[in-house]
């Protein structure tokens, strides 16, 4: 019996479908039109290890992200839709580019320089990840590039003066590189021409444990944060900076999703769950680990590194069993989990927070990356 455990994963391995040979390239094709004519492209990235990623010039939106498991089978690990009238239609911005602000500004109003300005109230009273048409729901300039035999896809677009109640004009490049080391490396730049909020990231929503799964919450989280920023019931910081520490958001070591996410908590109720933003404990700026996450079932880990001050985790709490995706699936509540990197909700009106303010002149430049591994490597 002994034996036959030993041997379990070599059988395992053989038995399941054989992995084809990686084709490490660029290839596009057409995803769909727009109710303008304007053709939409998918562009199917691929590693050198075989990872494929899949990225619409739609909002910049992953469609599809395969990583390994501990056994070597590659499965996609991100929620969205297998067509282009799905994400028109209702998304709760599956895998796409948040911009020109991610997360909220309450009440779509913020001062700046003196002026008083109204943004786009689509979330309640509140401007939620950019506005009615943020930067999910825009068509990217897309434009592939190799660095030897690593590829990747530069998106641009040029937000106009105005766009969604924000000022100035806003020139936003965003490149995507699959790694030779089964990493996914986000570049973020911007500049403008009035001074403005910018806080970019990406909203993908992962499952590590692979497409037939419909729970996020055995997944394993670290959280390299000693404090977090808690809600009013609108989901607004109130300013706070409050410790981890005896909470149900310390996850300074690696604790299930599950574990404490329907305690009866002040802030876990706000939230509905986990949907929050934390306070990364090394406010350097420089490149350091955020987060870590671990699934049982298939070994795959997942690392964010970053150079934000903050992070958002977002246990899926929205998502109710409405929303048909990909293979047919269902996304039932908690399915998916978001980790957007980011400066911290409604900055431009908290004096406190980090500044969101890009000023003429000056570059808007940030990375994020995605790195995948497993606990057998
Ligand atoms: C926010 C959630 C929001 C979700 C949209 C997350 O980034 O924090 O409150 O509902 O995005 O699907």
């Amino acid at each position: 019996m002994r034996r036959l455990l030993l041997l379990l994963p070599f059988l395992l391995m053989s038995c399941s479908s054989p992995q084809p040979e990686p084709e490490p390239g660029v290839r596009s094709r057409t995803f769909g039109t727009l109710s303008d004519g304007q053709e939409v492209m998918i562009y199917q990235i691929e590693s050198p290890t075989g990872m494929v990623m899949e990225v619409t010039n739609f909002g910049g939106i992953i469609t599809r992200l395969t990583a390994p498991n501990r056994e070597g089978i590659f499965e996609d690990i991100v929620l969205g839709y297998d067509n282009l009238e799905d994400y028109i239609e209702e998304t709760p911005y599956f895998g796409a580019i948040i911009g020109r602000y991610g997360n909220r500004i309450a009440n779509g109003q913020f001062e700046l320089d003196g002026e008083t300005y109204t943004l786009a109230q689509n979330n309640g009273e509140n401007h939620l990840h950019g506005g009615i048409q943020g930067f999910d729901k825009v068509l990217w300039e897309a434009e592939p590039f190799s660095m030897g035999n690593e590829y990747g896809l530069t998106l641009s677009y040029e937000s106009p003066d105005g766009e969604e109640g924000y000022p100035g004009n806003l020139s936003v490049k965003v490149t995507y590189l699959l790694t030779a080391d089964n990493r996914v490396i986000f570049s973020y730049q911007a500049t403008t021409d009035k001074a403005t909020p910018v806080n970019l990231t990406q909203h993908s929503y992962f499952n590590l444990a692979g497409p037939s799964s419909d729970s996020i919450l055995d997944h394993e989280l670290m959280l390299a944060a000693d404090h977090f920023t808690p809600v009013d019931e609108g989901l607004i910081p109130t300013g706070e900076l409050r410790p981890v520490d005896g909470t149900p958001f310390d996850f300074t070591e690696a604790t299930p999703i599950g574990a404490r996410i329907d305690l009866d908590d002040e802030q876990i109720v706000n939230g509905l769950g986990y949907d929050h933003n934390w306070v990364l404990s090394d406010m350097s700026s420089e490149m350091r680990l955020a987060a870590r996450v671990h699934e049982p079932t298939s070994g795959r880990v997942m690392e964010v590194i970053t150079e934000e001050p903050g992070i958002q985790f977002y246990s899926g709490n929205f998502l109710d069993g409405t929303l048909t995706g990909k293979y047919g699936n269902i996304y039932a509540y908690r399915s998916g989990f978001c980790l957007e990197t980011q400066h911290f909700p409604d900055s431009p009106n908290q004096s406190t927070f980090p500044s969101t303010i890009l000023r003429p002149g000056e570059t808007y430049q940030t990375r994020t990356i995605y790195a995948f591994s497993t606990d057998a490597d």
